[in-house]
């Protein structure tokens, strides 16, 4: 996975597989009853996974967001959530 991939809190996940299903580069398995990012897919920050979880246990570090401040603020903009 790349920098962009998101963070699972095992935790709050349930294993449901919800995110392995939408993840368009098959990036992410369930082990063990939890969900895995597999090292060598190159997450581009899609956001599927972490819109389908329903219990908030994945979290991608970036969120788009519109900044009104731009000269071209129709544009969204990558930000990063830490
Ligand atoms: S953000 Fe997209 S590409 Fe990255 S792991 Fe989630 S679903 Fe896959
Ligand atoms: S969708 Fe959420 S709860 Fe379900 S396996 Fe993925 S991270 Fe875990």
């Amino acid at each position: 996975m790349g920098e962009q991939a998101p963070q699972i809190d095992e935790d709050l996940c349930s294993g449901c597989g919800d995110c392995a299903l939408v993840c368009p580069l098959d990036g992410i398995v369930i082990e063990g009853g939890k969900a895995h990012l597999l090292d060598d897919i190159p997450c581009d920050a899609c956001g599927n996974c972490e819109a389908v979880c329903p219990t908030g246990a994945m979290g991608v570090a970036y969120e788009v967001v519109f900044d009104d401040e731009a000269s071209d603020a129709d544009q969204p903009v990558l930000d990063v959530v830490e």
